[in-house]
């Protein structure tokens, strides 16, 4: 099983659920990655189940053409397999190397400088985003052709379809924090930047930058 197409498996995080503590606690992350990502990954699977010849598609294929599948699965595939695609995105974001990587190196540090004047000001900047994002969403950085810009999207939907590269998402669904931070989404924000996994931020960095150069 391949997991990039039907039937969907949740797999494991690459940390513990308390290896966020205290930014992130742990019955918050057993729940968002147990509960949340499994249901939609369930809910995947029932609609191909019921729909074998999408069984082949694989996840950024349904999500960059949901509009042009059948009309009943439309909407459900496109936010359960945004619910997936989006919930990995995120827990792939984070991870344990907090106080050794807790900010941006080499090209990409170079880029957000570049594009946002400084860290910190980049920071402001996806904060200020992810706190407009009414109701719930996501915010994002992404990149555009060989540019940064900061994104929302509402619901489970991903900027996939805009042509865009994600290389960071920010879960502000109420879900993602009221546990611990009640509603004071701000307060979630910025612990959430303590436990970012800028390798892995900077890895798709260069995947896309290569990818990119290469076209
Ligand atoms: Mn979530």
């Amino acid at each position: 099983m391949n997991n990039i197409c039907y039937p969907f498996a949740n797999t494991p995080l690459g940390y513990e659920y308390d290896a966020l503590e205290p930014f992130i606690d742990e019955k918050t992350m057993c729940l968002h990655h147990n509960r949340h990502l499994q249901a939609y990954i369930d809910q995947l699977n029932e609609i191909l189940e019921k729909n074998p010849a999408l069984q082949k598609r694989t996840l950024k294929d349904l999500l960059l053409n949901w509009c042009r599948l059948p009309g009943c699965v439309q909407i459900p595939i496109r936010n359960n397999a945004g619910g997936v695609y989006n919930h990995r995105f995120f827990f792939e974001s984070m991870g344990a190397q907090r106080g050794k990587n807790d900010a941006p190196s080499g090209g990409l540090a170079e880029a957000i400088n570049r594009q946002f004047g400084s860290f910190p000001h980049f920071k402001a900047e996806l904060k200020k985003e992810a706190l407009s994002v009414f109701g719930s969403g996501y915010a994002w950085l992404v990149m555009e052709q060989c540019c940064l810009k900061i994104v929302t999207t509402a619901n489970q939907d991903t900027p996939l379809r805009y042509g865009v590269c994600p290389l960071l998402n920010l879960d502000v669904w109420e879900h993602a924090y009221y546990l611990k931070h009640y509603n004071v989404r701000a307060a979630y924000i910025d612990d959430w930047f303590q436990v970012v996994n800028w390798n892995k931020v900077e890895q798709r960095f260069y995947e896309n930058a290569e990818a990119a150069w290469q076209l």
